[in-house]
């Protein structure tokens, strides 16, 4: 074999300094990754310079231009040449690297944005008499000249990437990186309140459209906050929060966390911030993640914007080119206080479930916009070819009857149950496995598979925090075929799974034997559920620490459980199911996420039938 790139066999290889563009360039392939990384370098340092409005203008994604216009202290004619050379910069002397308060610290963003694309640089000093430009292309610099600006820097890169064009080819469409570029621009917008920020995209003529705005906050830190929370996050986002204050041994977290039902498809609306820095780390994602583990199944991601405070010495933030990840001196100590914070307040908002949830069954019933009348008890169309089929003459197929669905909607006495409590009083069940209840000013309607679901799961957890799961022994042992290494697997978590009440045992090579289930889950199939498991411990691998794992494991095995699915209960049942669920923290959403219930106010219900 032949290695044609090394050297192996010939003369000596030499050692040479590279010049200074090459050196900028590979620079900037750490930095600049796309249109948004340089948006993120140009707009923090506009955040540096004590900018109050931050206005971006941008063409065909930033792949050809990205303008950065700021009203900050600027710079003067002799720091604009400064500024490009790499490792400059007027934010650290370099000697404590532990005690940053700026965004910026590396000093080489312009540089290397200056030899990947044409940056041209306009600035006015705070007090000087008048501005300058300064533009570089390709690494080469042009010579200074004196500009009309009346205050701040613009900040001007054209065709990015030019001057590397294997990096043109990792870009993806204009508008997925007019996206990333908004994420960017959302996530510093959080971190700065009472700086206005705003998107125009030129890509269609000079004046363009203006595609994000935020205008400055004010007000004390607290209500700049909210503002800006709501103007990033929608209102919808504010009735659906829980307000989160904790702290732990000198970290303090700040913010607010969404109820689960409130959850997204993707892990977009995460926003994290740490000492007012947005970051994407790893630990703090993973903590949300366990934080959630018990409400939310995997393709469910949390809303959140937290707020994490501490010393600058507890965290360095020198550890990623683009300064997107942090590493603090005690992780555990972070990632404790997000999840105990998160759980605990996701535990006090107890059966609430989002207002988005009333919202959406509200939309569903409202009558379209168009003026369609919407009408109950029409027949639906499907019953209606039916009738019309009985009545055509020659048609051998034989007709469907046109009847009542058969639903069944169970009678309950009405016994002026507890009405004043916040589920109500049962009324009735229908289908089987919806119960309709009575509230003070509403009715309820309760998915009785899911909220029963979600009851075994905290009474599992409850008891196995007690002392262990109660288990039932099964006469005959069932015999459950896996593969060598799933079986190995299974093997590897005797303890914990004997701690919530599942006693297996090696049986030849690839086989166990179940001995005990818990008894709260009745009969079960214990195969299906083994495998269930198996895909949890399997998913979770190592990144999880136990205890999020055992619960996890623990919501798969409540699913087994979930007898009342489909079955008639009694007016009494009913309402027992109801107080347990008001007692039961977690209860107004099911292990996945989804809600056990949703209310309807009178009010809402007069509104669907135009009485207000
Ligand atoms: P860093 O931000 O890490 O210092 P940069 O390469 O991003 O490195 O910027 C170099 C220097 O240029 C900064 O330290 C700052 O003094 C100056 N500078 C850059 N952008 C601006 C701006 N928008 N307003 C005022 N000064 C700026
Ligand atoms: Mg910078």
């Amino acid at each position: 074999m032949n290695a044609p790139h090394r050297n192996i066999g010939q003369d000596l290889p030499v050692i040479r300094q590279l010049d200074e563009i090459a050196v900028n360039q590979i620079a900037a392939g750490e930095v600049v990754e796309r249109p948004a990384s340089a948006v993120k370098e140009l707009v923090e340092n506009a955040l540096d310079a004590g900018a109050t409005r931050i206005e971006l203008a941008l063409k065909d994604g930033g792949k050809t231009l990205i303008r950065v216009t700021d009203d900050g202290h600027g710079m003067s004619a002799e720091n604009l040449p400064l500024s490009l050379s790499r490792h400059a910069t007027s934010k650290i002397d370099g000697s404590d690297l532990l005690n940053i308060h700026t965004f910026g610290f590396r000093g080489e963003a312009l540089a290397s944005l200056g030899a990947v694309g044409r940056l041209t640089l306009t600035s006015r000093a705070m007090g000087s008499d008048g501005a300058h430009t300064l533009s570089v292309s390709g690494g080469q610099i042009a010579p200074l000249k004196p500009a009309a600006l009346s205050a701040g820097t613009v900040v001007e890169l054209r065709d990015l990437f030019y001057a590397t064009p294997a990096r043109l080819k990792f870009l993806r469409t204009d508008r997925a990186e007019m996206q990333a570029i908004t994420d960017v621009v959302k996530r510093l917008a959080m971190a700065e309140p009472y700086v206005g920020f705003t998107i125009r995209d030129l890509t269609g003529g000079d004046q363009g459209r203006v595609t994000f705005r935020a205008d400055p906050e004010t007000g004390d830190m607290f209500a700049a906050m909210g503002g800006r929370l709501r103007q990033i996050l929608g209102t919808e986002f504010a009735q659906n929060a829980l307000q989160i204050d904790a702290e732990r041994e000198g970290i303090t977290l700040t913010g607010f966390a969404a109820l689960p039902t409130y959850s997204r498809g993707a892990a977009t609306a995460q926003y994290l911030l740490v000492n007012g820095r947005p970051v994407r780390d790893k630990l703090l994602v993973g903590a949300l993640r366990g934080a959630y583990s018990d409400f939310l199944s995997r393709d469910r991601h949390p809303v959140v914007a937290l707020f994490l405070e501490c010393d600058p010495q507890k965290v360095d933030v020198n550890v990623h080119p683009a300064k997107a990840e942090v590493r603090f001196r005690d992780p555990g100590l972070a990632r404790g206080l997000i999840v105990s914070a998160l759980k605990h307040a996701l535990a006090q908002a107890g059966h609430r479930a989002s207002t988005t949830v009333a919202d959406a069954t509200l939309g569903a019933f409202r009558p379209e916009p168009t003026g369609r009348i919407y009408q109950m008890d029409m027949p639906s169309q499907q019953a209606l070819r039916s009738s019309y089929v009985a009545q055509a003459p020659g048609l051998s197929e034989a007709p469907a009857p046109f009847a009542p669905t058969s639903a069944r909607v169970e009678e309950v006495v009405l016994d002026d149950g507890p009405q004043d409590t916040p589920l109500g009083a049962a009324r009735a069940q229908v289908h089987e496995n919806y119960i309709i209840a009575q509230t003070a000013d509403g009715m309820v309607i309760v998915d009785q598979h899911a909220a029963h679901e979600r009851l075994v799961y905290e009474k599992l957890k409850r008891q196995m925090a007690a002392n262990g799961v109660a288990t039932q022994a099964l006469l005959i042992p069932e015999i459950v075929e896996l593969s060598e290494g799933d079986a190995g697997l299974l093997l590897d978590h005797l303890p914990s799974l004997a701690s919530f009440g599942l006693v297996i045992e090696p049986f030849g090579a690839g086989a166990v034997a179940v001995r005990e289930t818990p008894a709260i889950l009745g009969v079960i199939n214990a195969e299906k559920m083994l495998r269930d498991i198996l895909d949890e411990i399997s998913d979770l691998g190592d990144s999880q620490t136990l205890a999020d794992r055992i619960e996890a494991v623990l919501s798969r095995v409540a699913c087994h459980g979930s007898i009342r699915s489909g079955r008639v209960m009694r007016g009494d049942e009913m309402n027992a199911l109801l107080r347990e669920m008001e007692a039961t923290p977690h209860s107004g959403q099911c292990n996945h996420g989804r809600p056990t219930y949703v209310e309807l106010k009178l009010a809402d219900i007069e509104r669907l039938f135009g009485r207000t």
